[in-house]
C-alpha cells in the first residue's frame, strides 16, 4: 500500500504565479502551476504523480470523448485565520466522486490516494491560494475513461487527475430565474445524482434558451409531471417560507450537494425548522403571491449562497423582495464563511487544515 502511496513530485520551472494579480480573476480560466495525476491500468491505481499544469495526451478513440465515461468533483481550500490553508469537507467530495464513480463503471479510488493527492497538491501550491477576503482555490478533481477503443463498454483504463484555480469573492447580483417546463436535466433513476459530465452537456441549451428570454438560470422540474423543483444551474435551491427553511428532498434525479448539506445544518443550528420534501412550482407561486415567500436562494460550492431576485413562471415574472440584513441566507453565508475560514468553531468537523 505504502508503495501506491509513494506521489512522485515534479515542480514547475516557470511559476506563473506572477500573473494572477494581474487581472480579476475570471472563474476557472487561470490554472495554479501543479496538477495531481494517477492512472488506473491492470486493475490498480499507479504512478500518482504531482506535476506542472499541462496538456494530457489522448488517443482520438478515447471512451470518455465518445461515450461521456467521465466524472468530476468541485470543492474549495480557503486561507484560514492562523495563516494556513484547509479543506471544507473533502471527504465529503471522496465519497461522493466514489458515488458517482460507481453509477458510470469506473472505479473507486482509495481514500488514501484522494486526500494524499489533494493535500500535497494544495500545499505545493499554497501560494495561489488568494488571501483577499472571499478568495480561495477552486479545486477540481476529475476521472476519465482512457483506453483507445470504440466499442460501447467500461473502459479498462482511467486516469484521475486535480486541478486547481484562484478564484475571487464570488459576487453575482441577485438571480432571475424561470421555470422550465419544457426540458429535462435528469429522470428518476437516471445519472442526475451524479456529477458525470454527460448532465451538463445536456443541460446548455434548455439553459442558453433561457438566458436568451434575460433570466440567468433556470430552475428544473421533475421529469414526468414538471412540477417539482429539483435544482437549479449547478445549484441546490431552498426557499424560506413562512419560517421554515423548504428544500426539495434528494432523489436519483438531484445532485446531494455538500453545501446544501451545511446550509440545512446550520439552520438547524440556528434553531430554524428544516423541511426536505417535495416542493411544487405551483406552492412556490402561492407563497409570492401570498407574501409567505420570504427568500429564496442556491447553494453550491462556487457561490455559497446565491440569493434570487425574481422567479418567472408560465410568462409572468415574480419579484422576491430584497433580502434583508438578518435574512437567513446571510446569517447562514456568514456562518459557513467564518467556521471555514478558522474564524468559528468547527463543531461539526468540516474542516481539514492541509498541513505545513
Ligand atoms: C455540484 C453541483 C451542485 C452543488 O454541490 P456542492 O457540493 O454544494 O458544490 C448542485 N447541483 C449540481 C447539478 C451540481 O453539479
Amino acid at each position: 500500500m505504502l508503495d501506491t502511496l509513494a506521489i512522485r513530485t515534479r515542480r514547475t520551472t516557470a511559476s506563473r504565479l506572477a500573473t494572477r494579480d494581474e487581472a480579476p480573476l475570471e472563474f476557472g480560466k487561470l490554472f495554479s502551476d501543479h496538477m495531481f495525476v494517477v492512472d488506473y491500468r491492470d486493475g490498480e491505481w499507479q504512478d500518482a504523480q504531482i506535476m506542472p499544469f499541462g496538456d494530457m495526451p489522448v488517443s482520438p478513440a478515447n471512451s470518455a470523448l465518445h461515450y461521456g465515461q467521465a466524472i468530476f468533483e468541485g470543492m474549495k481550500a480557503y486561507p484560514t485565520d492562523g495563516g494556513g490553508v484547509a479543506l471544507f469537507r473533502p471527504l465529503d467530495n471522496w465519497a461522493r466522486l466514489n458515488a458517482s464513480a460507481e453509477r458510470m463503471c469506473m472505479p473507486a479510488i482509495p481514500e488514501e490516494l484522494f486526500m494524499q493527492g489533494l493535500k500535497e497538491l494544495v500545499r505545493l501550491d499554497a501560494p495561489w491560494v488568494p488571501s483577499v477576503p472571499g478568495g480561495a482555490l477552486y479545486i477540481r478533481p476529475f476521472m476519465f475513461a482512457t483506453d483507445g477503443m470504440l466499442g460501447v463498454r467500461p473502459s479498462d483504463t482511467y486516469r484521475f487527475a486535480v486541478i486547481t484555480c484562484p478564484v475571487d469573492l464570488y459576487y453575482t447580483k441577485p438571480l432571475r430565474v424561470r421555470f422550465e417546463q419544457k426540458y429535462v436535466r435528469s429522470a428518476e433513476g437516471g445519472a442526475g445524482f451524479a456529477k458525470n459530465a454527460g448532465n451538463y452537456g445536456a443541460a446548455m441549451y434548455p439553459t442558453k434558451l433561457a438566458q436568451e428570454e434575460g433570466y440567468n438560470q433556470l430552475i428544473w422540474t421533475d421529469a414526468s409531471e414538471h412540477q417539482y423543483v429539483e435544482e437549479s444551474g449547478t445549484m441546490n435551491i431552498a426557499f424560506v417560507i413562512d419560517g421554515k427553511l423548504v428544500t426539495p428532498a434528494l432523489s436519483t434525479s438531484i445532485l446531494d450537494g455538500i453545501t446544501r448539506r451545511s446550509v440545512l445544518q446550520l439552520a438547524h443550528d440556528l434553531g430554524v425548522p428544516v423541511e426536505e420534501r417535495r416542493v411544487s412550482s405551483r406552492e412556490i407561486i402561492a407563497a409570492l403571491e401570498a407574501g409567505t415567500l420570504h427568500e429564496a436562494f442556491g447553494v453550491g460550492t462556487a457561490a455559497t449562497i446565491a440569493p434570487i431576485a425574481t422567479i418567472g413562471y408560465e410568462g409572468h415574472d415574480y419579484e422576491l423582495p430584497a433580502a434583508a440584513p438578518d435574512a437567513l441566507s446571510k446569517r447562514i453565508g456568514a456562518a459557513l464563511g467564518a467556521i471555514r475560514t478558522g474564524q468559528a468553531p468547527d463543531p461539526h468537523g468540516w474542516v481539514v487544515p492541509v498541513g505545513e
